[in-house]
C-alpha cells in the first residue's frame, strides 16, 4: 500500500524589536551575562503589569501582511497555563482565540501553502545543564523576548518542500527586518507535525496520526527529521500497528527522531484571555496601510525582477536574492555602467559583472561582509574594473591581480594598472618579438612541437605569458605562436 504524508509546520521567530515583549528591558540576544537583562516584570513578580510592545505588534502584522494574511480588527492575548523553572510567571502571554494574522499562504514551487495565523507570544527563560552537575541552572534574559509563531495548515507533502517553505520564510523576515532568523542562534525554531495515512500521490484519503517533532535547529534537521519520520511511520504502518501520537525530539547525531512525550491538547493549559492587557483594536485601513507601505520588495518579486531586467539565469538569481546585500552591490555596479551603451553591450557586462561578483568577490568575502566598513571597493571602482576587462584592457589573469588589490587598498582599477604597469599588450609587433625571443630560448621545444607535442607548445604559451608577466593577451599569443612554429623550417 503506498503511504501519503502530509506536513505542517510551527515556526517561532524571535523579533529583533529594541527592548522585550511586556516590559523596558533590553531584547539583547548576545547578552553575555545571564540574568542581566530582567526586571520584575519579565520575572513575574507579584503587583507587576504587562505592557504591550508596539514594534513587536507591528513587526508581527508586516510579516501577516506580506503572507498574504487577514488582519482581524480586534485581536487579544490570552494566558496558556503550565509550570515549567523557565517560566516564571507559571503561564505564558500568548494568543489563542484572537491572533493578530490569520489565513494568509505561501507560495512555495507555484503551489500556495497556507498560513492558518500567526500570533505574538513571549520567550520563555532558558534552562543551563552544567555537566557532570546534579544541578541545572536557568536565566531569565529571554524570557519575554517578543516570540512570533506562524502556524501553517498540512499542505506540505515531502521534506523537500518543508525545508524550502522554512528557507523561504527565513529570506522574507530578513528581507521585512523583524528577525535576524538565525537558526543556529534559535531565532528561528521550526517544529512538524506529520502524519501518515494510505492514499494516492497528491493528497491522503484521510489523516493519519499526527506526530510532532521538536528540536529542529537547521534546515538540514528540518528535512532529515520529516524523511526519517516518513520511513518509521511506514514501517509501523505496514506491519499493522497504529503510530502513537507523541512528541519526539531529534537527535541529530544518530539522526533518529527519539520519543519525548505523549502530545498534550489546548484544553490541558486551561487558555483564557488576559486580564492585565486590553484588546488591541488594529484592523483600522490607515493603519495597515501604513505597514503595507513598509514592505520592500519582497523575494520572489526581486526574482521575477532580476530574470528580467538582467536576464540572469536562475541559478545567479537565487545568490543575488538569498545574498540580498550581494544582490543590492550588484545593483548599485550596473547603475554605474554608462547609461547610453547598447543594449547588448550592457547585458555583456551584467553577465560579467555577475560571475565577477559570485566567483571571485564572493571568494575574497570569506572572513568580510559587503555592507563592512572595511569593505573598500565602491560600486564605480567595480564598474570601471569589469569594462577594462570587457574591453580588453586587462587580461583575465591580471584581473584577478587587480581585484584582490582592489579588495586590499580600494583604489581604483585603473591608477592600479597604471602604477603596477598591468596594462594588457595586444600589440603583435610587441607580442611577436617575444614569441621569436621566447623561441631562441626554448629551441628544444619548438622542435618538439614541429613533431607533433601539443604539451611543447602549451609549454611554450607559458613561457610568453611568464616572460610578459601574465600581460599579453592570450589568444594572440596563441595563434601568433602557432602561426611562427609553423613557418620555421
Ligand atoms: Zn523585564
Amino acid at each position: 500500500m503506498e503511504y501519503q504524508p502530509t506536513i505542517g509546520l510551527e515556526i517561532h521567530v524571535e523579533l529583533n524589536t529594541k527592548s522585550k515583549m511586556f516590559c523596558g528591558c533590553r531584547n539583547n540576544p548576545d547578552a553575555k551575562t545571564p540574568n542581566s537583562e530582567i526586571c520584575p516584570i519579565c520575572l513575574g513578580h507579584p503587583g507587576t503589569l504587562p505592557v504591550i510592545n508596539k514594534e513587536a505588534v507591528r513587526k508581527t502584522i508586516k510579516t501577516g501582511l506580506a503572507l498574504n494574511c487577514q488582519i482581524p480588527e480586534y485581536s487579544q492575548f490570552d494566558r496558556k497555563n503550565y509550570f515549567y523553572p523557565d517560566l516564571p510567571k507559571g503561564y505564558q502571554i500568548s494568543q489563542f482565540y484572537k491572533p493578530l494574522c490569520i489565513k494568509g499562504y505561501l507560495e512555495i514551487g507555484g503551489k500556495k501553502i497556507r498560513v492558518r495565523e500567526v500570533h505574538l507570544e513571549e520567550d520563555t527563560g532558558r534552562l543551563v545543564h552544567p555537566e557532570g552537575a546534579d544541578y541545572s541552572l536557568v536565566d531569565f534574559n529571554r524570557a519575554g523576548i517578543p516570540l512570533m509563531e506562524l502556524v501553517t495548515e498540512p499542505d506540505l507533502n515531502s521534506a523537500k518542500e518543508a525545508r524550502k517553505f522554512a528557507e523561504e520564510l527565513q529570506l522574507i523576515l530578513r528581507y521585512l527586518n523583524v528577525s535576524g532568523a538565525d537558526m543556529e542562534k534559535g531565532e528561528m525554531r521550526v517544529e512538524v507535525n506529520i502524519s501518515l495515512a494510505p492514499g494516492s500521490k497528491r493528497k491522503a484519503q484521510k489523516l493519519g496520526t499526527k506526530v510532532e517533532i521538536k528540536n529542529l535547529n537547521s534546515f538540514r534537521a528540518v528535512e532529515k527529521s520529516i524523511d526519517y519520520e516518513i520511513k518509521r511511520q511506514e514501517k509501523i504502518l505496514k506491519s499493522g500497528k497504529k503510530v502513537i501520537q507523541e512528541t519526539r525530539g531529534w537527535l541529530d547525531i544518530r539522526g533518529v527522531t527519539v520519543s519525548q512525550r505523549e502530545k498534550e491538547y489546548a484544553h490541558d493549559y486551561r487558555y483564557f484571555p488576559e486580564p492585565d492587557l486590553p484588546i488591541l483594536h488594529l484592523g483600522t485601513p490607515e493603519y495597515l496601510n501604513e505597514i503595507r507601505a513598509e514592505i520592500p520588495e519582497l523575494p520572489q518579486q526581486k526574482r521575477e525582477r532580476f530574470k528580467k531586467e538582467y536576464e540572469l539565469d536562475e541559478k545567479n538569481v537565487e545568490v543575488f536574492v538569498s545574498n540580498k546585500n550581494l544582490g543590492e552591490y550588484f545593483e548599485k555596479v550596473v547603475s554605474e555602467f554608462e547609461p547610453r551603451l547598447s543594449k547588448e553591450k550592457l547585458l555583456s557586462l551584467i553577465k560579467l559583472a555577475t560571475n565577477y561578483l559570485i566567483t571571485d568577490l564572493l571568494g575574497l568575502l570569506k572572513k568580510t561582509s559587503i555592507t563592512d566598513e572595511d569593505f573598500l571597493i565602491t560600486p564605480e571602482n567595480f564598474a570601471e574594473f569589469i569594462t577594462l576587462i570587457h574591453d580588453g584592457k586587462i587580461s583575465s589573469k591580471i584581473a584577478k591581480q587587480i581585484l584582490s588589490e582592489m579588495f586590499r587598498t580600494g583604489a581604483d582599477p585603473s591608477h592600479i594598472i597604471e602604477e603596477k604597469d598591468l596594462i594588457q599588450i595586444t600589440n603583435e609587433t610587441d607580442i611577436k618579438k617575444i614569441i621569436e625571443e621566447v623561441i631562441a630560448k626554448n629551441k628544444k621545444a619548438a622542435e618538439d612541437f614541429k613533431k607533433g607535442k601539443e604539451n611543447a607548445f602549451q609549454f611554450l604559451i607559458g613561457q610568453v605569458m611568464a616572460q610578459t608577466k601574465g600581460k599579453a593577451n592570450p589568444q594572440i599569443v596563441s595563434w601568433l605562436l602557432r602561426e611562427i612554429l609553423t613557418k620555421m623550417k
